[in-house]
């Protein structure tokens, strides 16, 4: 019962891309890190769904869009258990966990006042050193932010 009822949320979708178990208080910055609001796609959002696994979590499903792999991982800063669902004819055709990127450019705020990138107008650049644990370095100043400082742009 439950497993279809599952099963039917998800596939509701004729073609596209699901974001499940994002949690609650970061569904709405997951929608501003891959820029849906500029995205003229039928896009559907549920919030505060109960989760066995996180609590409360929130779902989305973009209509007839397919992220690139480097573009979708970004959310892993943010929700680290979101998990992609690619649906095409109405049938989940791949399931992945994200994974944060080697690199991320241009969404992290360096906590440093004096690093370059908070005093020239430019892009940061992050090395992840610590996919597990969350853990960011800036490539300019080398300062090491940490899952709970990192800050988003
Ligand atoms: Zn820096």
């Amino acid at each position: 019962m439950n497993a279809n009822k599952k099963e039917l949320e998800v596939a509701a979708l004729e073609n596209g891309t699901v974001i499940d178990h994002i949690p609650s208080d970061q569904l709405f910055k997951v929608v501003s890190l891959l820029g849906l609001e500029k995205l003229n796609k039928s896009i559907t959002i549920g919030n505060n769904l109960i989760s066995k696994k996180i609590g409360k979590k929130g779902i989305i499903k973009i209509a007839d869009t397919f992220f690139k792999e480097e573009e979708i991982n970004k959310i892993a800063l943010i929700a680290p258990n979101a998990k992609i669902n690619i649906i095409k004819d109405y049938r989940v055709t791949e399931k992945r966990p994200v994974t944060l990127p080697d690199e991320i450019i241009g969404i992290i705020k360096c906590n440093n006042p004096k690093c370059i990138t908070n005093n020239e107008p430019m892009k940061t650049v992050f090395y992840v050193i610590n996919k597990d644990n969350v853990e960011v370095k800036c490539k300019y100043c080398e300062r090491a932010v940490g899952k709970d400082e990192i800050e988003i742009i």
